[in-house]
């Protein structure tokens, strides 16, 4: 393939030792914003995970033996290749996705700036002694074969923390797009064959079938997973079988605890807006907010203002700060918790289902207008479950104990916020909350240099910083007698 090959964005191939290659069966995905289909990509057999996890096994061979410095240069390479493409990602990414260029955008450079800056991280080995008699070194050895199983909320840049910390530790890699949204895991996939060696970095899209072919497959020796928490579990059960290792990056019911000294329109705004983006579909989305009882009434005000000033629409349009739901099963999903809501008789402060056009989607994209509920019932599926979408519950609180309790009270642990301009009182409550991430006053932020992971039922392992590298290695002592 010649660099110039791989400006041709309408065509969505396997990559299978180096090579670009299709299948006899064929599927394609819908564009969420128009109900329009997508172009067709491959439907892989079980022959072609063989051929991908034995052409894996070989580029093993040799590529876990390439320095780590040379390993680094060709992710360096690869974010030069994105960079110099990001353009015509980004457009690929609203046209699979939904999500507004503007979001597209910045998913693309974030994942850049990303990739650069785990290339600055160093697993280095850990000298536990030295002396006359002995040393004795902690080495991290490369596992083998990882398999990428990515969501479709982020298609682009959950393949690409996948793929980097897979190849920077020596490991080769497959990655599986969501069926949902093939098409940019694909391209970057055909784009990082420019710079990595036949075998490194492949892709298969697929069916349903595809993912548990390759948790099963015995050739696999890293499963690395995003999405939910149901289809965790049985990525566990199948990975069990050859004891391949796992990391789990699953779902989250966040809370955030509005504190009383906060200045209410700004942080409702805020608060807000880290609900609603991607639609509400980002697993570290706020997606339960506990506002103090002295401020509830102008928090929800200032909060159902806020929302009424985003724009819905499809992702090209100007100023669109939501697109629609990705898919059809996700959308029917999303409505069935306003159909609770409809029963349970809750009040809608504003928004809900959007039959009418909102804007170049002529009626037919899978769009649901942000919606706050003024405080459901604790109990009820909206405040218990993840809904994956733009719909918000307020609760009101007026004892700490028992907001963090109620903060603490789900089987998820992805993150949790505190909002206040008392930095003891938030350091106390969120030195409580039971989560891989805490932020205080503000929500849903990264960095290349920390772990990001699940307590509990939201996930096992983490991805990023040091513990993302380690995720792909095996730890290994060595006992040197001098
Ligand atoms: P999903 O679990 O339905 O699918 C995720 C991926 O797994 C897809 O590629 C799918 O094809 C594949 N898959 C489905 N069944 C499989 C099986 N039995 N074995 C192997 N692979 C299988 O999730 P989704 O609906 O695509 O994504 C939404 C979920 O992902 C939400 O719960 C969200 O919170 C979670 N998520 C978590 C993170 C995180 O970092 N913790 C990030 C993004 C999304």
């Amino acid at each position: 393939m010649t660099p110039s090959d791989f400006a041709v964005f309408d065509n969505f191939q396997n990559t299978i030792n180096g090579q670009q290659t299709s299948t006899t069966e064929k599927r394609h995905s819908i564009n969420p914003a128009s109900g329009q289909p997508n172009p067709d990509v491959p439907v892989s057999t079980p022959q072609d995970v063989d051929r991908a996890v034995e052409a894996a096994k070989e580029a093993f061979e040799t590529w876990s033996e390439v320095p780590p410095s040379e390993r680094k240069k060709a992710v360096l390479a690869f974010a030069d290749g994105l960079e110099k493409h990001a353009q015509e990602f980004a457009k690929l990414l609203v046209q699979e996705q939904g999500k507004p260029l503007q979001f597209a955008t910045l998913e693309i450079t974030g994942a850049i700036n990303w990739l650069r800056e785990t290339c600055d991280l160093e697993l280095k080995d850990e000298i536990i002694e030295d002396s006359d008699e002995r040393k004795l070194v902690v080495r991290h050895t490369p596992i083998g074969v990882a398999v990428g199983i990515v969501p479709w909320n982020f298609p682009l840049t959950l393949c690409c923390l996948k793929l980097a910390p897979a190849v920077l530790t020596g490991n080769t890699v497959i990655i599986k797009p969501s069926p949902f949204t093939p098409y940019c895991g694909l391209k970057l996939v055909e784009l990082a064959q420019q710079v990595f060696p036949p075998g490194v970095v492949q892709a298969l899209s697929g069916d349903d079938n595809l993912g548990p072919w390759l948790t099963a497959h015995p050739g696999i020796d890293k499963i690395s997973f995003t999405g939910s928490s149901a289809t965790g579990k049985k990525v566990m059960e199948s990975a069990a079988k050859t004891l391949k290792r796992v990391t789990l990056e699953l779902g989250g019911n966040d809370a955030a605890i509005i504190c009383k000294g906060v200045d209410v329109e700004a942080v409702a705004a805020k608060v807000a807006s880290l609900g609603f983006m991607n639609s509400g579909q980002i697993c570290v989305a706020i997606k339960r907010i506990y506002i103090h009882e002295s401020i509830y009434d102008r928090f929800r005000d200032a909060a159902a203002a806020f929302t009424k000033t985003l724009k819905l629409g499809e992702g090209n349009e100007e100023g669109v700060f939501m697109g629609p739901i990705q898919n059809a099963m996700q959308y029917e999903k999303v409505k069935s918790f306003f159909s609770d809501i409809t029963k349970d008789q809750l009040s809608l402060s504003n928004g809900g289902i959007c039959t009418d056009n909102p804007g170049e989607a002529g009626g037919r994209g899978y769009f649901i207008r942000p919606t706050i509920i003024d405080k459901p019932a604790e109990d009820s599926r909206l405040v218990t479950e993840e809904p994956f979408g733009p719909i918000l519950p307020l609760l009101s609180w007026n004892d700490e104990k028992d907001v963090i309790a109620r903060a603490n009270n789900t089987r998820m642990g992805l993150g949790a916020s505190v909002w206040s301009n008392d930095l003891d009182e938030a350091a106390r409550i969120a030195s409580k909350l039971q989560a891989g991430t805490v932020w205080v006053n503000t929500h849903m932020e990264t960095d290349a240099r920390a772990p990001f992971g699940g307590h509990k039922e939201s996930g096992i392992g983490a991805e990023m910083g040091l513990h993302g590298l380690r995720a792909y290695c095996n730890v290994q002592t060595l006992f040197l007698k001098k």
